[in-house]
């Protein structure tokens, strides 16, 4: 039987490759990786943080599944004398909402509740007793992740969960895939081959595209418009003199973030959408710390008047334009190509619960654990965007 092909060895790619041969053992998997530093790769430029608190069904679902996998990663992943460690600190996610995103808080909370998500609303005045370092100004409720949520080193995820499939058999390649053959039978198009720039072809049954920021280039090689865009996100590194016991990872009405890292934190923002070009150089934007972050941390954290900037480091959110959702799965014009892209800024989370699922789709014809089908790429061609409230 032929290979299945995945373009791309992040952790999207290595989930997948280690789900099938997990599924399948003796399942012949191929990984293409041009950059095997993975120096620009969000999975190895993240904020590695996971959180229950999403606003529709699968997104929760998808989080439920992942922290069980994170919680059991020294197991699930582990290689003979090796119990890889992925230091996950469940300090939780703090929502902070104005009187005009209260009610958006509290509908979520309901939904999160639903699905079991371990999450509590706090009003004012449990704000300040839980987090006396806060300035509660504009604040009307919070959210708090109680369990089940909070950090991790999504590097070493990459490098277990890429260790653990190579155990498991699968080869990893490094080489740039730079093209497909394709054939079409009644309409419908199939992958014969993946083409390498060595002048390699990779004959296979499935191609699967986890190219991260650069998949529609992939895509585009089978005629297929995927609304998946590079767009950059930069992270701070913060040293502060003021302490802030029981820190979570806090969400600013601002929509600025901010968590620990180590003996200091790390943060980052948003830029507005004029200012947000598609593949802006990798170069962190250091003025916006000074011109923006700064100014609105110090006013929510008195304590960060004495902040100071160490450090700052900058990657790709893989962007769906489209509607900031995954986009999984079939593609209607073509059998056997898989989408696994445009995680907006939570594929790292998303890895388990999504690798899983694409390899029970390719060996079985169908998911059989979580139905991924709610992220279908099939939603683009019928304008039926996934909602989804709290983006970061
Ligand atoms: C600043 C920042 C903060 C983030 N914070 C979080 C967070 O807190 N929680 C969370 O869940 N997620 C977070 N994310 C998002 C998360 O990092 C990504 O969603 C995830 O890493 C995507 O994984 P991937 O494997 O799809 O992409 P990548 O890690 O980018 O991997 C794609 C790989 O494909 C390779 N590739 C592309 N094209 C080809 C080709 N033609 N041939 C061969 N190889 C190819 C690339 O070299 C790359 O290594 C953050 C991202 C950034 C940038």
């Amino acid at each position: 039987m032929l290979p299945i092909v995945i373009i791309g060895g992040g952790v999207i790619g290595s989930a997948i490759a280690y789900f099938l041969t997990l599924q399948q053992p003796g399942c012949d998997v191929v990984v293409v990786e041009r950059d095997p530093t993975y120096a620009r790769a969000s999975s190895a430029l993240s904020a590695s943080s996971i959180r229950q608190q999403f606003s529709n069904d699968i997104n929760i679902q998808i989080s439920a599944y992942g922290i069980g996998f994170l919680r059991d990663v020294g197991t699930l992943l582990a290689c003979p004398g090796e119990e890889p460690q992925v230091g996950l600190h469940e300090g939780g996610y703090l929502y902070l909402a104005t009187a005009a995103g209260e009610a958006t808080l509290r509908d979520n909370h309901v939904l999160q509740k639903r699905h079991g998500a371990d999450v509590a609303l706090l009003g004012p005045e449990d704000l300040a007793r839980l987090f006396p370092w806060l300035a509660l100004q504009g604040v009307a409720l919070g959210s708090l992740g109680l369990s089940g949520e909070g950090w991790f080193d999504g590097y070493l995820l990459l490098t277990a969960l890429r260790k653990k499939a190579q155990s498991q058999g699968v080869r990893y390649i490094a080489d740039e895939a730079v093209g497909l053959d394709m054939a079409c039978s009644d309409g419908v198009q199939h992958v014969r081959a993946v083409q390498l720039q060595s002048g390699t072809t990779l004959p296979c049954r499935f191609a699967v595209n986890a190219g991260g920021a650069w998949a529609a280039a992939i895509a585009g090689w089978a005629g297929i418009d995927l609304p998946v865009v590079g767009k950059r996100r930069t992270v701070f590194n913060l040293a502060s003199p003021a302490p802030l016991p029981r820190c979570p990872l806090l969400i600013d009405t601002s929509g600025i973030w901010l968590r620990p890292e180590g003996k200091g934190f790390i943060a980052g923002f948003a830029p507005p959408a004029d200012q947000d070009p598609d593949f802006a150089p990798l170069e962190p934007e250091y003025h916006a710390f000074e011109d923006h972050v700064w100014p609105l941390l110090a006013e929510r954290i008195p304590g960060f008047e004495a902040l100071r900037m160490q450090g700052a480091w900058a990657g790709y959110y893989e962007m769906n334009t489209f509607d900031h959702n995954a986009l999984v799965g079939l593609h209607s014009t073509c059998d056997n190509l898989v989408f696994a892209n445009g995680f907006s800024g939570h594929g790292l989370q998303q890895c388990p619960a999504v690798g899983r699922g694409l390899a029970e789709l390719m060996l079985t014809g169908r998911y059989q654990s979580l139905d991924l089908s709610p992220l279908s790429i099939q939603r683009i061609a019928d304008r039926q965007p996934l909602l989804e409230k709290n983006i970061i």
